[in-house]
């Protein structure tokens, strides 16, 4: 089966939608015939995504590391939990166990995440694709500074066109289907 790596919140933030929008693309990754692979925990949107993907009758794996394993972080009833030593075993995991990136809602460590996925796709590192699913304009800053990253010629435009912001689940479906990834980025002096 393949997995979609979803990167999200250990918290739920001040918005019902959110969890609202975690649920909805818990049941859309089941009925889409993918498996979740995410961080593990049970906490926030982390928690909601994991409890949604399981109770469509879906499959989850989670990766987690050893310290956040040890303060019983992590969820009790997931098909699969890895537990690995460091942070960056555990993001390099998910990326090998996933076919697609997807962002929900969260703080510094899913902007750090998604961050990471999306610059390693413009060195060749990496092939997935990476979305940022903006529940109720959640990332419309971040959308914005993408943008203007790309003005000031800090990002090539081929490249922003393909990180993908959007509400909409059917088309981050068929961005995923026909994702083509960045050409190999070129350096000027
Ligand atoms: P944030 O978006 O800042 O809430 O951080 C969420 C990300 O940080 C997750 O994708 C995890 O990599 C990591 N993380 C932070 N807290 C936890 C937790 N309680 N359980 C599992 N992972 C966590």
């Amino acid at each position: 089966m393949k997995n979609i790596a979803v990167y999200c919140g250990a918290s739920t933030g001040t918005d019902k939608s959110y969890q609202v929008g975690a649920n909805k693309l818990g049941k859309w990754i089941v009925q889409n015939n993918y498996g979740l692979t995410y961080g593990g925990g049970s906490y926030g949107l982390m928690g909601t995504i994991a409890d949604s993907v399981l109770e469509n009758g879906g499959s989850v794996h989670g990766i987690i590391t050893q310290k956040l394993f040890d303060r019983k972080l992590a969820h009790t009833g997931l098909s699969k939990l890895d537990i690995l030593p460091t942070m960056n075993q555990r993001k390099e995991a998910m990326l090998n166990d996933s076919v697609a990136c997807i962002a929900l809602p969260g703080g510094p460590g899913t902007l750090e995440e998604m961050s990471e996925a999306f610059s390693w796709t413009i060195i060749g590192e990496i092939e997935q694709p990476c979305i940022f699913y903006n529940i109720n304009h959640y990332y419309d800053e971040l959308e914005s500074f993408f943008d203007s990253m790309t003005e000031k010629k800090f990002l090539d435009p081929k490249a922003r066109q393909t990180l993908l912001f959007s509400d909409s689940l059917d088309e981050i479906g068929q961005f995923i289907t026909s994702y083509t990834p960045p050409k190999l980025r070129k350096y000027t002096k």
